[in-house]
């Protein structure tokens, strides 16, 4: 089979590779469709993990093979896939913190070499302890619909850990797929969402996808506009999904007491920033994060795609063949006036 390996830091190399072997518990997928995703593309960049690996973990396809004792799956289904699973039962997962579980770490779905997530290939080996996590795909929805539950989940989950009540005021900070994805989640919670963005075109999409306002930065006004919308409050909860730690605080000025600062793509570590503790400590400003899945929420965001409350399909600007990968990782990790979300599809050639 074909595959883009990783062999280190920029540096895709289309390959033939072994399709995976795959043992009595395993599922083999022929992929479809899978996603590039911010975390991958910091990996390829960087070279923070060694080579050589498959990377690409958004992947929806069709089941090829299924293990003697795997129930539940016939040849043909059509799947997206979770590469990781929480064991649901250590201290972290009785706490929640599904992503700081032992298990959780481990990656479960491979296309070869150490696993990966291995959608950037054409075949992956999914193995027993990230089954529960295959999510079969309706016939009305596509496979890149199937793609999108993993990017959506990460999102759901962020919202969920926000203490939110309807008619609230929040600022979504960056309009990419994932601000786009928190704008139409709130906005179905009956939140009021102030979406900012540099790009007048993500705007019009933030509008279609919720906001009830928008504001372009760089530019004055965003306080007034605020404080228009809040009746002089202030916010009640600011998303930041884009690493600028200057958005980042002025957002948490633009709070009110006792609202929540949600940092959801400050994944670089290293970085300080200078913030007065007395804003957390009196004005009792929450500070939070959120990384990655949570695997609880799965059957809900399956409901939230597939039904179409959350139609993810204009998110989907661009698709590339698997031997185009590195060009669609270069696209993502600088996006143009257009791209939003993009895809390799090795299930096409
Ligand atoms: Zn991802
Ligand atoms: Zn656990």
């Amino acid at each position: 089979m074909r595959a883009s390996v990783y062999r280190g830091p920029n540096d895709l190399r289309t390959e033939t590779l072994p399709v995976p072997r795959t043992g009595a518990g395993d599922l083999l997928v022929k992929v479809s469709t899978c996603g590039v995703c911010p975390t991958d593309i910091k990996k390829i960049q960087y070279g923070t993990v060694t080579p050589p690996r498959v990377f690409g973990h958004e992947t929806s396809g069709t089941v090829v093979r299924v293990g003697a004792r795997v129930r539940g799956f016939s040849v043909g289904d059509r799947v997206a896939l979770h590469h990781h699973i929480p064991c649901l039962d250590c201290h972290f997962c009785r706490h929640r913190a599904f992503a700081q579980c032992e298990t959780y770490k481990r990656t479960g779905i491979t296309a070869g070499f150490e696993p990966s997530g291995g959608g950037f290939s054409e075949y992956v080996r999914v193995m027993p302890f990230v089954l529960p996590g295959v999510v079969k795909i309706p016939s009305k929805n596509s496979f890149e619909e199937g793609a999108m539950l993993e990017p959506v989940n990460t999102v759901l989950k962020a919202v969920r850990r926000l203490n939110l009540l309807p008619g609230d005021v929040v600022l979504v900070a960056g309009q990419g797929p994932i601000g786009l994805m928190f704008t139409r989640l709130l906005q179905i919670q009956g939140v009021r969402v102030i979406a900012t963005d540099l790009l007048a075109s993500r705007l019009k999409l933030a509008r279609r996808f919720g906001a009830r306002w928008t504001h372009l930065v760089p530019g004055d006004g965003l306080s007034q506009l605020v404080s228009r919308a809040s009746r002089g409050l202030g916010l009640d909860a600011a998303i930041i999904a884009v690493p600028s730690d200057a958005v980042a605080l002025e957002a948490q000025a633009l709070l009110r007491g006792g609202g929540q600062l949600m940092l959801f793509a400050h994944t670089k570590r290293g970085d300080v920033f200078k913030l007065d503790p007395a804003s957390v400590c009196v004005d009792e400003k929450d500070f939070l994060g959120s990384y990655s899945a949570d695997f609880t929420l799965q059957k809900e965001v399956a409901r939230l795609v597939f039904s179409r409350r959350l139609d993810v399909r204009p998110l989907i600007t661009h698709r590339f063949a698997l031997d185009q990968t590195s060009t669609a990782v270069a696209l993502a990790a600088r996006p143009t006036e257009d791209a939003l979300k993009i895809l390799v599809t090795p299930g096409s050639c």
